[in-house]
């Protein structure tokens, strides 16, 4: 077997042959022809062996031994002896425009799964970032399905100056199914209706959320069947802030030393209480224990937290749940500490998506750990500020 067969199994170059392997400088040049065979005319039908002339179709091919390699098509005309008519002989292996071939395209868009930066992956393939952006435009993934179990979820991101853009999953499969460039009105309304005639709406049966009115007013008009649910870890981190800012209250006016104390004991405070350790070295116990003891209002406010964390542990009936959440709204209320107030409001303002959260068993807890990967790529893709590209990596990653 001789070089160029090697070279032609390798690249699954079949039916050409290679008339030369040429490297130069930093590239590979492998120069292409195709065999001699008669051609229809694509006019007269008259077939033809004559060849008019040559063009040559420079492409770039996944590497070759680490560098860039491009094929040099040596690429004939035809001529129709009876009509005259000039045309490129067939091949299998390229479209006639192509300045890539398909399997640098295959292996260009594989690698776009990845997490890594598009300068990585540019270098892997010997390219230009240029050339993967202008991939990334071609690809960007279609519509997707609406899921019966929707997430709807915030992440931070940088691109297009957008703060907060929106994440939606598909909470049964735990994957994202798409990025929003924002949470505004219009964004999720223009986003929803482009599914108003795929029948797909009636799709939705839950849809979880946090506590941004946005998502409500929009989601209760395009959804009106779907049961809406607020995310368990946004409901109970409205306590979980009431205690912090109890917290921080009281250590303002605490001597320094023991100011120093609550604010490194801060996790304590937050922990579930049966999640305390006490071993020969830590008694998380005691140091929860030594904060709570003089301070009436800490005491209070880590009890209602305790409470609440209980209540969305165990009950899972709606009656009951009702119940226990207005009891627990009237005594944060009878507390009298001023910090539980933002808490009580949206307790009573979402009630009904909030008592969902204890009878459904669906948050969205995947979404985070979405967000993780997400971070990753936001990290990777420095620069990656289109918001286009941006998404269609997101979601090639999640596929
Ligand atoms: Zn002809």
């Amino acid at each position: 077997m001789s070089i160029n067969d090697n070279i032609i199994k390798l690249m699954e170059l079949k039916g050409v042959s290679v008339v030369e392997l040429q490297t130069e400088g930093e590239a590979n040049y492998i120069h292409l022809e195709v065999p001699i065979q008669g051609h229809t005319c694509p006019c007269c039908g008259t077939s033809t062996r004559y060849v008019h002339d040559y063009r040559e179709q420079k492409v770039l091919d996944v590497p070759l031994y680490n560098k860039p390699t491009y094929l040099l098509y040596r690429k004939r005309r035809y001529r129709c002896p009876t009509c005259g008519k000039r045309f490129f002989e067939k091949n299998d292996f390229l479209p006639r425009y192509a300045h890539t071939t398909n399997r640098f395209f295959l292996r260009l868009f594989q690698e776009l799964h990845s997490v890594d930066s598009q300068k990585s992956i540019a270098e892997r393939l010997t390219t230009s970032t240029m050339r993967i952006r202008r991939v990334l435009d071609a690809v960007s993934p279609p519509l997707p399905k609406l899921p019966e179990v929707l997430g709807i979820d915030e992440f931070r991101g940088n691109t297009n100056r957008t703060k907060y853009h929106c994440i939606l999953t598909d909470l049964t499969a735990s994957k994202p199914i798409d990025i929003l460039c924002n949470r505004t009105e219009a964004t999720l309304t223009h986003h929803f209706r482009k599914y108003q005639h795929t029948g797909q709406l009636e799709n939705v049966k839950f849809i979880v959320i946090d506590m941004w009115f946005v998502y409500y007013t929009v989601l209760r008009q395009i959804f009106p069947k779907a049961t809406i649910i607020i995310d368990r870890f946004h409901l109970v981190r409205q306590a979980m802030w009431s205690l912090e800012n109890v917290r921080k209250r009281i250590q303002k006016d605490l001597p320094d030393s023991l100011r120093v104390y609550f604010k490194k004991s801060r996790s304590v405070l937050l922990k579930r209480a049966s999640h305390l350790r006490v071993t020969d070295t830590i008694n998380e116990v005691r140091q929860r224990d030594r904060m709570l003891e003089y301070i009436p209002d800490l005491k209070k406010a880590y009890e209602l937290k305790e409470e609440l964390l209980q209540m969305v542990q165990d009950t899972h009936d709606l009656e009951t749940a009702r119940q226990q959440l207005d009891e627990w709204i009237k005594k944060a209320d009878a507390s009298g500490i001023p910090e539980f107030k933002t808490a009580t409001r949206a307790y009573r303002n979402w009630k009904k998506p909030i008592l969902n959260a204890f009878v459904y068993p669906y948050s969205n807890g995947i979404t985070e750990g979405c967000n993780n990967k997400i971070k990753v790529i936001k990290r990777n893709a420095f620069g990656l500020r289109n918001f286009d590209r941006f998404r269609t990596r997101i979601l090639l990653a999640f596929q």
